[in-house]
């Protein structure tokens, strides 16, 4: 079985992305390569929709921006959440309406706002006073959503950086913008990506309507409701979020003319995409207690698709392509491919032997991995396979976004089986 990386793969309803990676590690030529499987990532945005029905999201692009995704996205009625001018650009050329858009940077560069001003995104989320006056200058039609912040566990806690205190800061910059004639449309928070405190959703939800309140003292109606990303890429831990979230929406937010949207990022793709990278060279050593132990060194890096692991010490766990059997596991430590001491992918883990050039999977590499891949030190980034099952395909393929690529594959069917 062969994979093309260019256009999407449609296969058998029993093919999987171990199928891909088995098959592509024979012929690849020993590069890391990823399978991005999209029958999954529609699975998630149907059970999105059905235990959140209220809740829009708008898919936080700097968290995989490839174009499948995107486009699939865009195809199911997900809409984005862009943090810069370049992810608007990817989002735009795809023929995205600007108004299925949020610009969700607190802190924009001029140029930014300019930009965003220039495409017609007009919905912007601020948390201090320059911001606003940015905003005054640049683009004053803009409809802002203010964001807060309170102080959540995460693998990534962003509390610090972004995000205005809702009781003692919001409503002075409430007051600001109104006596600059800005038009503020609602509240925003993020609880961070990886969020450990399913609790924070309700918690953040009763804050923003102390939020709505002030606004309202002021003579200000909003009607928008942010409930940011932080959701897990693992599908089943959604119902939990879901149980917290739509009780605190229906308690606080009941007018339904009050929007409420979601910036899932990891949510969506943490789980369709699998990285294959290759162990080109291995080393033992000895520990303090004189244990051997072994050294495996993969052509791929956190200056590339882990530089999640650096970042938010976030552990992922391979497994060797090849079946050893119960043999015996040995102390392990996978080094990227960079000349760096922090090149550090796996610490001290249980392996079997591996072989040379030994092929090691990591599941769950969708979000934070693609756009992370910098030219330091020999790192390349990783082709994609692409795949979709025939029942999916069939679902999509006359759809705007799917049209250009069936005529794609029916040259390419041509190509393939001259009469
Ligand atoms: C990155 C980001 C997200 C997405 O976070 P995930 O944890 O990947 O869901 C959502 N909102 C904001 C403001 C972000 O910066």
């Amino acid at each position: 079985m062969s994979f093309s990386s260019e256009t999407l793969n449609v296969v058998n309803n029993n093919i999987d992305p171990w199928n891909v990676i088995k098959s592509m590690s024979v012929t690849n030529p020993k590069n890391a390569f990823y399978c991005c499987d999209l029958n999954d990532v529609i699975e998630k945005i149907l059970y999105w929709k059905k235990l959140m029905p209220r809740i829009q999201p708008f898919y936080a692009v700097k968290c995989n921006d490839d174009k499948y995704i995107l486009k699939l996205l865009a195809t199911f009625g997900v809409n984005f959440h862009c943090c810069s001018s370049s992810a608007l650009n990817k989002v735009l050329s795809l023929n995205v309406k600007p108004n299925r858009i949020i610009y969700a940077n607190t802190a924009k560069p001029k140029m930014f706002i300019q930009h965003a001003l220039k495409n017609g995104v007009d919905l912007m989320t601020f948390d201090s006073k320059t911001e606003l006056y940015k905003i005054k200058e640049i683009f004053p039609n803009a409809k802002l959503v203010i964001r807060i912040t309170s102080k959540v566990k995460a693998l990534a806690e962003l509390g610090e950086k972004f995000g205005c205190h809702p009781r003692k800061e919001a409503p002075k910059l409430l007051k600001i913008s109104r006596d600059l004639g800005l038009n503020v449309v609602g509240v925003s928070f993020h609880v961070g990506y990886g969020c450990q405190e399913i609790s924070a959703f309700s918690k953040l939800i009763k804050l923003a309507k102390f939020v709505f309140n002030s606004a309202r003292k002021m003579g200000c109606e909003m009607n928008l409701l942010d409930i940011g990303g932080g959701f897990s890429g693992n599908k089943n831990l959604l119902k939990e979020c879901a149980d917290v979230i739509n009780p605190a929406i229906e308690k606080y937010f009941p007018e339904k003319d009050i929007k409420v949207i979601s910036e899932p990022g990891t949510y969506f793709v943490e789980s369709a995409f699998t990285l294959a990278c290759n162990v080109h060279s291995i080393r033992t050593t000895l520990d303090e207690n004189k244990v051997k132990k072994y050294y495996y060194y993969v052509n791929d890096s956190v200056y590339g698709g882990f530089g999640n692991v650096m970042l938010s010490k976030l552990v992922r766990i391979p497994r060797p392509i090849t079946d050893y059997g119960n043999c015996e596991l040995c102390n392990s430590t996978v080094w990227g491919i960079t000349n760096d001491s922090v090149d550090k992918i796996n610490t001290n883990i249980l392996l079997p032997k591996l072989k040379f050039e030994e092929w090691l999977v990591y599941d769950n590499m969708g979000n934070y991995s693609l756009p992370f891949y910098t030219a330091f030190s020999g790192i390349e980034t990783p082709k994609v396979y692409t795949i979709i099952n025939e029942n999916n395909w069939h679902l999509i393929q006359d759809l705007f976004w799917f049209a250009e690529e069936k005529e794609l594959q029916q040259k390419m069917m041509c190509i393939e089986q001259p009469k």
